[in-house]
């Protein structure tokens, strides 16, 4: 069998996975490309102003300091959580596609407008030991067949050069937090993570990956059971911001 002959299946199977059309029109696009480009102009970004802490968006121009509504009367246990884009039109379409829609090959579009999170000032120069993915509960896994925060974790591993560690597991199978206002989210978070078996995180700086970030309880309570455990500092990035 020629070179060539024992190459066209890879390149077939290859281009199952990696389809070269955009995710979003079906549009072609470059080998390696998930968006053409009329759709990733379309993602909405996160405009300045929004609070450093969280990421919220303030309306308006802010001519003083301003405290923000998120994070007020409470703590949350991470440093920032930073996104880039807007969980609204397409990128909300492409999140819940991946997510509910087992369009797998998803990841990638998503995973990039995750990375972008690194060129944010409040994560550009600092140094990760690891990246955490907030864990899905194993029935929920099961029942999805993916953790869709651990799909981003390892292509921004890759990319970022900083080693993925499944740090966390999730004990308690919560209800979905959609319904829930900020406080009963908290409550309803209570126990719900805890460190893997073995697993030390003393002196690590970690960076937590979600997909979506929304009221940031999660990430907090995450990042609560991270530095309970021993970690110096925990960063959280997600694809967006609700
Ligand atoms: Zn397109
Ligand atoms: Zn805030």
């Amino acid at each position: 069998m020629s070179i060539a002959g024992i190459r066209e299946p890879f390149r077939v199977i290859g281009s199952l996975f990696y389809p070269a059309l955009c995710a979003v029109c079906d549009d072609s696009v470059a080998t390696g490309e998930y968006l053409c480009a009329s759709c990733r102009a379309k993602a909405p970004r996160l405009n300045p102003p929004f609070c450093a802490k969280c990421s919220e968006a303030f309306p308006g121009a802010i001519t003083s300091a301003f405290s923000c509504a998120n994070c007020a009367h409470r703590t949350l246990h991470f440093e920032a959580a930073v996104a880039v884009y807007r969980s609204r039109g397409i990128v909300r379409k492409l999140l819940h596609q991946f997510k509910y829609g087992q369009q797998r090959h998803l990841k990638h579009p998503l995973a990039l407008w995750l990375s972008e999170t690194l060129d944010d000032a409040r994560l550009r120069d600092r140094r990760f030991d690891a990246i955490v993915p907030v864990p899905l509960h194993a029935a929920r896994e099961r029942e999805r067949g993916f953790n869709q925060a651990e799909l981003l974790a390892e292509l921004l591993s890759g990319t970022a050069g900083i080693p993925l560690h499944g740090a966390l597991e999730r004990i308690r199978y919560t209800t979905t937090q959609t319904a829930y206002d900020r406080s009963e989210r908290m409550a309803n978070l209570r126990n719900a993570f805890r460190l893997r078996k073995n697993v030390d995180v003393r002196g690590w700086r970690v960076l937590l990956i979600d997909d979506v970030l929304t009221t940031g309880s999660t990430l907090s309570e995450c990042a609560r059971v991270l530095k309970q455990g021993g970690a110096i500092s925990v960063y959280a990035a997600t694809a967006a911001r609700a």
